[in-house]
């Protein structure tokens, strides 16, 4: 979706139309990655910024579920491990993720969601982007940080627009009308793996696999935290200040 079509999409809901893009003159990010934990708010902080900039969301989550529902042999080997909450191995998503960066919209950037969530994930992902010679602007990182109590109720009253991917909460955001979406009216879908022992499951994998990439992106200096534990708005809010203070400094 671009950037003209993300807004069009954008002004039909209620929480989009109190945003006012940030980036309101031609500031682009260029490659940003969004880290955080399960339930912080990536995939919709990522739609939003996706609206505002006119750049693709690359969410590992996405394409991998995507696959299941093709019944692809990628999305075969995937499910039990996802609705483990168990990581899918690196070579898989390795793979994906340089398919997916060799289509064309993603010369003017784009947001990784969900990816790297592993160091080798991030050392690979460093090395393509260094001998593919395609990354003319570096990565920058954001993590989003919210307390890890707050993210059970988050995971458990998500639900996902079956059409649209627009994602609601039933405790916190709910739907006009239970279980249809209020921008296409298509059924709204539970993850499998948004239940509470997948996500205690998920906490462990990212406990002890991916906060080390959020200390390796922290080295390299082209990254910022931000509070994931206010409104919507805010914290899109925060994070394009963030990308832009980034950039300003020459990150
Ligand atoms: P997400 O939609 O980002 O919450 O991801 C859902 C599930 O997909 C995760 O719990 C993993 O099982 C799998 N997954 C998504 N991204 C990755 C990744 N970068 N590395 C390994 N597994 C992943």
């Amino acid at each position: 979706m671009g950037g003209r079509a993300g807004r069009e999409l954008a002004t039909l809901t209620s929480e989009f139309a109190e945003h006012t893009p940030a980036q309101a003159d031609d500031f682009l990010p260029g490659p940003v990655l969004l880290l955080g934990a399960p339930g912080v708010g990536k995939g919709t902080q990522a739609q939003r910024l996706m609206a505002d900039y006119g750049i693709p969301q690359i969410s590992t989550g996405d394409i991998l579920r995507d696959n299941i529902a093709r019944g692809t042999e990628l999305g075969k080997a995937a499910k039990g491990l996802m609705d483990k909450g168990q990581l899918v191995p690196d070579e898989m998503v390795n793979d994906m993720v340089g398919a997916r960066l060799a289509q064309p919209d993603v010369a003017r950037g784009y947001i990784l969601d969900g990816y790297p969530r592993t160091l080798g994930q991030a050392e690979w992902l460093d090395a393509h982007l260094a001998t593919a010679a395609k990354s003319g602007t570096p990565l920058v990182a954001i993590n989003i940080r919210v307390d890890e109590q707050e993210l059970l109720r988050r995971i458990t009253g998500r639900r996902i627009c079956s059409a649209c991917k627009h994602i609601y909460n039933i405790y916190s955001k709910p739907p006009k009308h239970p279980g249809v979406c209020d921008i296409d009216g298509s059924p709204l879908q539970h993850r499998s793996d948004d239940t509470e022992a997948a996500f205690t499951e998920r906490m462990k994998a990212y406990n002890s696999l991916t906060a080390p990439v959020i200390e390796h992106y922290c080295r390299q200096g082209r990254f910022r935290e931000v509070n994931g534990d206010q409104q919507v708005e805010q914290v899109t809010t925060a994070i394009e200040s963030a990308l832009k203070a980034l950039r300003e400094a020459g990150k």
